[in-house]
């Protein structure tokens, strides 16, 4: 992802502004969990920077202008189980338009999706082992590829590479809204107050010293404090690094790899001849599937949705595979004459975004433990958020806001200790 279609973002103010020498908490990376870190050291007294690599906030949440009439999420779209969703109110509170319409789709609910899903985890608590949440696909069933399919939506990957107790820890309430504008414009708005420094990578934490010391694309800084928001698989993948090294991280890490799902969007031509908000989907016998939604907020657009090994072999194809999917599939269902009526605007590519390396967390069979270890403090100096430490709205964008916020309560009860 790049700058181009920024909402919120002002380069001049930034790119004037150095780094400070040092602070007392520095918050890496400016997505949901960074931001929900940030606003809740507001009040405290501190002094904060936030450092992003990027030179947007938002990470994970990117809305774009893609044409005058189509706004297009280029991530997280949905504020799943909004009832118990933190950005309902902060989008009340910054004016931003809720849409309560229900979803096209269903499968977000795990339980609903999947029924068989939740005996299988019992068994699985009961006998003390996690396992592939294969295990309980029944042998044979015509149904699994479809099933499988899902998964890929949900999780961004097959059942094979998902922990069952881990799937089952998410916790769904069936109410899925959306806001008009976008939530990556929404996660701007939220963002707009916070002390940031953008195209600041972080490469080193270096924590062998009294204070911890910050080695960035823009230079060195040190804090008495530090939370880590960075997706797990720069962690993993010893992206940024620590001194000395925390393999327990780097373990944990690599337990929850970031699953992949990308989107598309293409102008629709005579858009009144698609119903609003509708879904389609076609090969119910296939993985290698997309999903589509059919006018979302009325626009004259589709968008399409693909996740796990397909959307990876997508992506590696080049620029351009996901639409020319899309509309191949599309035109499959909805006759030739498609081909004509659908252009491409805009696809996502979250595995080859070097600040991202894919789209959402999922915990391999055997790792659903690995979210507590991630989140647990060093030293009472270095913390760690983001929607892969959250305990149930893990993958979401309010489950890393929220983490953010609780990494800050670590944060002030070890400075007062
Ligand atoms: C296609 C897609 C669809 C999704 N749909 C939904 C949805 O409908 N609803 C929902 O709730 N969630 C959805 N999600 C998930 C949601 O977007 C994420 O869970 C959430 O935004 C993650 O927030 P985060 O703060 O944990 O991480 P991020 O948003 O990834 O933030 C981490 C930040 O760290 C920065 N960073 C990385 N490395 C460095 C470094 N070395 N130095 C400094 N900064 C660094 C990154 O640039 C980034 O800004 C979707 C995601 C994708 C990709």
């Amino acid at each position: 992802m790049d700058g181009r279609d920024k909402p919120g973002h002002d380069d001049e103010i930034d790119d004037l502004m150095s780094l400070p020498s040092e602070v007392d908490v520095a918050i890496i990376g400016a997505g949901a969990a960074g931001l929900g870190a940030a606003r809740a050291l507001e009040n405290s007294g501190r002094s904060v920077i936030v450092l992003e690599a990027r030179d947007r906030v938002g990470g994970r949440a990117h809305t774009v202008q893609v044409a005058p009439d189509v706004t297009f999420d280029l991530g997280c779209g949905w504020l799943h189980s909004a009832d118990k969703n933190s950005f309902v109110k902060i989008a009340e509170h910054l004016n931003f338009e809720i849409n309560e319409n229900l979803p096209p789709w269903r499968e977000r609910a795990v339980g609903n999706a999947f029924p068989q899903a939740e005996a299988a985890a019992e068994e699985a608590r009961n006998n003390g082992r996690d396992c592939a949440a294969s295990t309980f696909l029944e042998p044979g069933n015509r149904w699994n590829p479809m099933i499988d399919a899902i998964s890929t939506y949900i999780n961004g990957a097959e059942l094979d590479t998902v922990s069952i107790l881990d799937m089952e820890a998410y916790e769904d309430t069936n109410i899925n809204w959306r806001v008009r504008r976008g939530f990556g414009a929404l996660m701007a708005a939220y963002g707009a107050s916070c002390p940031l420094a953008f195209s600041c990578e972080v490469r080193l934490i270096d924590h062998s010293g009294k204070r911890v010391r910050i080695e960035t694309s823009r230079g060195v800084l040190t804090a008495s404090k530090v939370i880590v928001t960075v997706p797990t698989n720069l962690i993993a993948d010893e992206a940024i690094r620590f001194f000395p090294a925390l393999p327990e991280k780097v373990d944990a890490a690599r337990g929850l790899p970031l699953g992949l799902a990308d989107k598309v969007v293409l102008a629709l031509d005579e858009p009144e001849a698609l119903p609003k908000e509708g879904n389609l989907r076609g090969a119910t016998m296939r993985t290698a599937m997309g999903t589509y939604h059919l006018r979302p907020f009325g626009q004259p657009c589709i968008e399409g949705f693909f996740g796990g090994r397909f959307a990876r072999e997508l992506e590696d194809a080049g620029e351009g595979a996901l639409a020319a999917q899309a509309i191949d599939e599309i035109a499959g269902f909805l006759g030739h004459d498609y081909r004509r009526k659908l252009r491409p605007l805009r696809e996502s590519r979250w595995a080859h975004d070097p600040f991202a390396r894919g789209s959402y967390s999922h915990a391999l069979p055997g790792h659903a433990g690995a979210r507590a270890l991630l989140a647990a403090p060093v030293d009472g100096r270095l913390f760690f958020a983001g929607e892969a430490t959250s305990p149930n709205f893990f993958s979401t964008a309010h489950g890393a806001r929220d983490s953010g916020e609780r990494a800050v309560g670590k944060v002030l009860a070890a400075s007062k200790a």
